[in-house]
Order: structure tokens, then sequence, then C-alpha cells
């Protein structure tokens, strides 16, 4: 079909989760669907990511035995996305999630898991989950895709050939050979990478599988994805979007669509003029890890048609390592017994375990301009560089040149050495290092309580006594990486309602238009609620706008 001729009930600009999930579910409910993908490969970030989901009360969640109800996960969201979210968003978010797993799992060859113990971020609030309410996609053959394998977009961070790692294993991993259930998991891993080599078949995992296979349920619902044609605008006909201007094979065509055209776009993390105008310095798109097409095209469409805009300010932010090769989003790394994040006054200033965007807050949050937070330092020893992992790195391994080349990483005899390396004050941190290592001692950390909740604890080494966060930084060399305000993407866009449609600023519906995902503000508020809460939310209000624009909704 030419695009100058094309016309559908459903018209989609974005092949991440939230629009491959919108589209299938369009399928599902008899419409005919389109996806356009600007960029030459589909999955955006959502093939990058690690594909957690965070949608409490799903099968898979039930199946495994988590314990929750409805209650208890409304008083949650309340909780963590706050007032500024709406009551009947959130109440969205809860009563579809579930629905909108089951249609995934029931209409695509990906199933999921329960990723066990990955606690909500903030599981002693009220509501809370200890356990942890996100899925994750279990292990699936790349032979789903077929041809289409080619123009899967790659991850973050690729893994040898043949070798698939879960989030699950990912905890343990980290841990180097320094617990059990470390050297069990590599041991599994290994196995399934052999199993892989020998029959030839690649397994994809975390948010490769998540994106392969909503893209193979596309296929069998016979919903086309055009790649490499961009939506530049919207048609508008008597105030209603009644179509997308897209450029495909280099000729501008107009897709119109009957029942609505979905912006999911994602974010603006690839626009340094936007990031620039919305967030706060220092900022730029050096240091984020999502997928280079999501430079914002959805939300200034959106806002060119009469959209309000929410959350600008905000993203999924992270404390990252800015490593030759691109930024280095921590998980376990800042979490792990034997580190400290100190600023430049060389004092912590906030739990290093705590939920990745608090601990961005705090480093843009600095108490005085004199002593920024940004960079902050990541400061280690010896004991904890032969223990685990670090930014992919085995135990033990000396850390490639290159990032010390690149002022990434750091390494000194002493820790005056180090600080007059990285430039903070050496008085500062010999003061922090050894208040720090008291705490450690006496297992308890009571300037910023680090290794109290169980979200700590997710990653952390049972065997570290008495508190599985804190150990004392004792052993020379040492180490600090420098850590820089990285984000997973963006969270602000454009305001929608408990059905994905986009809003005025009156809070009137502009018909016909609806959002999900980056390209729309976070359900999540300023927060985060657990492994998958951007994900989840993508998903489900794009199965809500498919159902809205099916009428049944
Ligand atoms: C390394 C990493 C790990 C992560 N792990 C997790 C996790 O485990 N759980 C979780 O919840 N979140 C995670 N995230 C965040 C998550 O991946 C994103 O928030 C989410 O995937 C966004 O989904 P989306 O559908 O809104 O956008 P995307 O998946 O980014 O898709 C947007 C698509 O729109 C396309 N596009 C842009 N402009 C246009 C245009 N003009 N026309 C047509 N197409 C266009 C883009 O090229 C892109 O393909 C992670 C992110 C990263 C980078």
């Amino acid at each position: 079909m030419t695009t100058d001729e094309a016309e559908f009930d459903v018209v989609v600009a974005g092949s991440g989760a939230a629009g491959m999930t919108a589209a299938l579910t369009a399928a599902h409910r008899g419409l005919r669907a389109v996806v356009l993908e600007k960029t030459d490969r589909f999955g955006g970030s959502t093939a990058r990511s690690g594909g957690g989901i965070w949608a409490p009360g799903n099968e898979v969640l039930r199946r495994a035995g988590v314990r929750d109800t409805p209650e208890q996960a409304a008083a949650y969201l309340a909780h963590v996305a706050g007032g500024g979210v709406p009551e009947a968003s959130r109440a969205a978010l809860l009563a579809h999630g579930p629905d909108m797993l089951a249609l995934v799992r029931a209409s695509t060859p990906v199933d999921f898991a329960w990723v066990p113990g990955y606690a909500d971020y903030y599981p002693e609030a009220p509501g809370g989950v200890a356990q942890g309410r996100s899925v994750e996609p279990v292990p699936l053959s790349a032979r789903v895709l077929g041809a289409e394998l080619a123009r899967l977009n790659p991850p973050y961070l690729p893994a040898p050939e043949f070798v698939t790692i879960t989030q699950a294993d990912y905890r343990w991993l980290s841990l180097g050979t320094r617990h059990p259930r470390a050297i069990l998991t590599a041991a599994l891993v290994s196995a399934r990478a052999a199993r892989s080599r020998l029959s030839g078949r690649r397994q994809l995992s975390m948010g490769q599988a998540l994106a392969a296979g909503l893209r193979a349920g596309l296929a069998s619902a016979g919903v086309p994805v055009w790649l490499g044609a961009p939506m530049t605008g919207l048609d508008v006909t008597g105030g209603r979007v009644t179509g997308v201007v897209v450029t495909r094979e280099g000729r501008p065509g107009l897709v119109r669509a009957r029942r609505g055209v979905l912006i999911a776009t994602g974010g603006f993390e690839r626009n340094e003029e936007m990031r620039r105008r919305y967030q706060r310095p220092p900022i730029g798109t050096e240091w984020t890890t999502g997928s280079a097409g999501n430079t914002g095209d959805g939300i200034l469409a959106g806002e060119a048609a009469g959209a309000a805009l929410g959350l600008m300010d905000d993203a999924w932010w992270g404390p990252s390592i800015p490593l030759s090769g691109g930024p280095y989003f921590c998980l376990a790394e800042r979490s792990l017994p034997g580190c400290i994040l100190v600023n430049a006054a060389g004092q912590r200033f906030v739990n290093e375990s705590a939920p990745y965007v608090d601990a961005v807050h705090a480093m843009y949050d600095a108490d005085s301009p004199a002593v920024p937070h940004i960079p902050a330092y990541l400061v280690f020893d010896q004991r904890y560089r032969n223990s685990y992992v670090f930014a992919g790195m085995p135990p033990r391994k000396p850390l490639p040149r290159r990032w010390y080349r690149a002022g990434a990483v750091f390494r000194g005899a002493s820790l005056a050495e180090l600080a007059s390396q990285i430039g903070v004050c050496s008085a500062g941190l010999a003061k922090t290092v050894a208040r720090f290592n008291e705490f450690a001692e006496a297992g308890r950390d009571e300037d910023f309580r680090r290794g109290e909740s169980a979200y700590d604890r997710y990653y952390s080494d049972p065997r570290c006594r008495p508190n599985p966060n804190l150990a004392p930084l004792a052993r020379a060399p040492f180490y600090a990486a420098k850590i820089v305000p990285g984000d997973l993407g963006t969270k602000g866009g454009l305001r929608t309602d408990e059905r994905a449609r986009v809003l005025r600023q009156d809070g009137t519906v502009i018909p016909g238009l609806y959002a999900a995902g980056n390209a729309s503000a976070s359900v999540m508020g300023h927060s985060y609620a657990g492994a998958g809460a951007t994900i989840g939310p993508a998903m489900t209000f794009g199965y809500l706008a498919a159902l809205d624009m099916a009428g049944s909704a």
C-alpha cells in the first residue's frame, strides 16, 4: 500500500511497548491498525531495557503466590505517585494492568515470570510489597521473529552470543562468587548458553524478548509495522485529529485514522534543545541510555495540536558512570557493601542504595551551590573490587585502561591520593570514610539508614554481616567512579486522562488523539513505584487507548 492512499482505523506512531501493545489490542478488537516507526529498527527503549513490568495483581504474580490486594496496591500507588496524579488514572492503571498482561500472554509468544524478591521501591510505605510486584519476560527463542530479528533494536548491554541473562539472574551474578546462589546462577546461565550454542538457537531475554514477542504478535495479527517512517505532524480536521503526516521512502504522505491516533513516540531524552529548555543544568543528551530516536517528536506534535504538557522537568533518572563507550546505569554497584557516594566536599549526601530516581533528585538538590553533588564519586576499596562485578567487569579483573583515560574511573594508593585525583576535599573524604566504617562495624547507618529497607537489600551481599549493604572501606588501593545524572528516558509529556486521551490545558479532550508511554506525563508523577513502573503503565495505557478507540473502554 502506498502512503498517499493509506487509511486505517488506528494509527500508532512509535514501536515501543506502548505502541505495539496498543496496535495488538486494536487488532484483537477487530480494528485495522498500523505502526509507524521513525528509525530503521523497531522496539525503541523497550528493546534496550530490562523488560520488567510493574502490574500489581496480574495472573503471573497470583500464580507465583505474591500476596496482594487491589486495596493494598491502590494505597501504595496513591502514596508513591502523590496528589499530582489524578486518582482516576491511578485506578485505571491498577484495574487494567492485569487484563493487558493477559492479552499479551494470550496473543504473543512471550510469557512472563515473577522477579523473586525485587521489592517495590518503597516496600515499607502503606501497601508496599517487599516480595515485589514485577514480572519479566521468560527467555524467548529468537526464531519467533524470523527475518525481522535483524530489525530489532539492539540491547543496551549486549551479552556474548548465545548468552542469555534475565533480571533475576543479574541480581545474583553481581555477587561474583560470594554466595552459593551466585555460583549456582552462573552455572545455570552457562548451561543455558551451552544449550543455545549446541542447538544454534539464540534466546532473547529482558527487553529484547518483550519487543520481539510483541512484534511477533503483531505479525500474527496482520498488523503492518512501517520502519523508517517518521510521523512529522498530525492531520487535524474540524478540531479532531484525523491522521498523521508521515515520510515514507523519502516522500511525505498522509495516513488517515478513522478511530484515532496514538502518540507512542517515547520521551525527549535525545533532544538537546528540549532538555535544556525543560530540565535543570547540568543536562544534555550524553548521559541517557534511552533509544536514539526518542527526540520528543510526538510531544511537539501534540503540543502543536493544543495539548497540555506535564512533568517535563523530570526523568527516569539513575546515577550513571560516563564510560568511554557511553553511560553505564548503576544498579547493584552502588548498593553492594564497601562503597559510598560522595560530593565535592567528600561527604555522603544520600542513601547509596536508594531508588535510582531519588538518588539523582538528591544529586540535583544540593544544599549549597558551593558544594555540588554533580559530579559525585562512588568510592570503593580493593575488597569490594575483589568481591563483586563492577559495570560488567568480573571481580578482581583490572578495570579497563580506557575508563581511566576517559576520566570515568580513578585509582589511588591511599584515600588522600584518590581525593587529590578526583578533586574532592581530602580531609572531608577521610572523615566520611572513618565515620562510615564505624557504621559498617556496628551494622547501622546513622546518617542515611542504608540497608534498612527491603528494597536496599535486594542488591546486597547476604554474607556481609551485620548489615548486608555496609562494609568498611579499608583495603588499599582505593577507587572512585565518576557519577553523573543519567536516565532511562524522560517521563514528561502530553497530559492524558484515564482512557489515554490527550487533554488540553483546560482539561478538555482533543478528539481522536491519544498518548501512552514516555510521550505522556507519567502516572507515576515524580516517583517510581517499582521495577517495571515505566513499561507497565506504557503498555496499560496503550491498551486502554486501543479499547477506547474500539469503543469498549
Ligand atoms: C537500559 C534500560 C533499561 C530499562 N529497564 C526498564 C525496566 O526493566 N522496566 C521498565 O519499566 N522500564 C525500563 N526502562 C525504561 C523503559 O525502557 C522505557 O521507559 C519504555 O520502554 C518506554 O516505552 P515507550 O513505548 O514509551 O517508548 P520506546 O520504547 O522508546 O519507543 C518509542 C519509539 O518511538 C519511535 N519514534 C520516535 N519519534 C518518532 C516519530 N516521529 N515517528 C515514529 N516513531 C517515532 C522511537 O524511535 C522508538 O522506537 C529501561 C530503559 C533503558 C534504556
